[in-house]
């Protein structure tokens, strides 16, 4: 298969590196990372280019790209090439859900944030009951006195200190049955933050919220009411592959800080890229990183030829495959690195902290081998 971007899409590709080129970008991350800051400056920047327009219709400001998907894959790989701290972009490209979903005033109130660069919108699904099985949730909304009341607590919700709206899933506490979504206002009163620790991702928050009687109103149900599980599975497809985009990045400039590196450092009289051991490490490395970097591309060619629609399958094939691989290369480029990639302020040690989770946020490795599988063998079944 042929990736070669066109001339158009270079050139966009081109103004991110330019603008990860432009400054050194590291003590602007590592300053974030430390004081738990999201790095909303150089957000901003990113957004000045379109990065949060790709994937726009023209109508609302996109940039009427022919290939979203395969653009904003060439972005992620330079961006991670450069060390930036992709996981924190996951919110950006995905407008699609609220013009396809939301009201005319929810589509408005999240669409005066484009190009701003600061954080507007998360889902909210999981609890400290349901995780893997969201589907166990116990968060209600009830109907009382023409309004509608939230109760219940959600957990690990990511960037919900930094976001305005949060979409809420929940089930009808007068029946059960019908799980449902609301567009939260995160200043509405009765809504509460506990924000928790984590190995990585630092320059996000995640935070568990809890909600004592929020009180809404009929207007703030997202799309229909009975489909939240659905609407809330439909996005899974695209942010899985997002992940595995973002991994692949990280492991990019991991490898190659690793290899630049080997040639430098002296052992034994001889460059350590000279011991067979380490050759072994690169040939592993660089033989992951092409096969996240093909499946990853094939997945978005695929997409932007079905109206940006990723195949289930793929995505979790990809989220699986990259999340693990690209934890395996970053660990291995530390081996390499020795002592200065653990006991140091370099971004390996950053990114191997943040790569971790991904083998467990947005759908454990266990869940994506069940739906990697399942439609592995589909096309067999008699
Ligand atoms: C940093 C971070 C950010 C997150 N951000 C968000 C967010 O923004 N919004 C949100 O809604 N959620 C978010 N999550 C939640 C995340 O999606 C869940 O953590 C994940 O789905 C797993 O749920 P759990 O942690 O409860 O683990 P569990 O579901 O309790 O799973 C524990 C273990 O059991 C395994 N397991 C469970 N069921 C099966 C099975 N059927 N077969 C085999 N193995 C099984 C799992 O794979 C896992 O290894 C985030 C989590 C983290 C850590």
């Amino acid at each position: 298969m042929d990736f070669t971007l066109s001339e158009d899409q270079e050139l966009i590709v081109e103004s991110f590196r330019d603008l990860m080129e432009k400054e050194n970008w590291e003590p602007y991350f590592l300053e974030c990372d430390e004081k738990h800051e999201y790095p909303l400056r150089w957000v901003k920047e990113l957004c000045d280019l379109g990065f949060d327009r790709i994937m726009l219709p023209e109508e609302h400001g996109g940039l009427g790209l022919e290939q979203p998907l395969v653009t904003l894959m060439a972005i992620y790989e330079v961006l991670g090439r450069y060390g930036a701290p992709t996981y924190l972009l996951y919110q950006l490209p995905g407008f699609g859900t609220i013009l396809r979903e939301g009201t005319q005033e929810q589509i408005d109130a999240v669409m005066k944030y484009v190009g701003t660069g600061e954080q507007i919108w998360n889902s909210a699904c999981t609890e400290p009951g349901a995780g893997s099985d969201v589907g166990g949730l116990t968060t209600t909304y009830q109907r009382r006195n023409g309004k509608i009341y939230l109760n219940g607590t959600k957990t690990f919700i990511t960037s919900s200190k930094g976001v305005k709206y949060l979409v809420i899933m929940c089930r009808d506490a007068d029946n059960p049955d019908t799980i449902s979504e609301f567009f939260v206002d995160m200043s509405k009163p009765g809504i509460s933050l506990s924000p928790l620790p984590k190995l990585g991702l630092r320059m996000d928050s995640c935070c568990e919220v809890y909600l004592d009687d929020v009180e809404l109103e009929e207007k703030d149900l997202f799309g229909k009411e009975g489909n939240g599980f659905m609407r809330g599975v439909s996005d899974f497809n695209f942010e899985r592959w997002l992940v595995g985009a973002s991994d692949y990045g990280m492991a990019l400039s991991a490898f190659e800080d690793s290899a630049r590196h080997a040639w430098q450092r002296v052992a034994f009289g001889k460059p350590i890229a000279r011991f067979q051991l380490n050759t072994l490490k690169f040939a592993d490395m660089s033989i992951k990183l092409d096969c996240m970097k093909n499946m990853l591309y094939e997945a978005a060619y695929h997409a932007d030829n079905n109206n940006g629609e990723v195949d289930p399958g793929a995505a979790a094939a990809c989220k699986y495959f990259c999340a693990n691989a690209a934890f395996s290369v970053v660990d291995n480029a530390m081996q390499i690195m020795g002592g200065i990639a653990v006991a140091s302020e370099h971004r390996i040690n950053r990114i191997w902290r943040d790569l971790r989770v991904d083998r467990i946020s947005g759908g454990t490795d266990e869940m994506m081998i069940l739906t990697a599988g399942k439609f592995a063998i589909k096309p067999y079944r008699p």
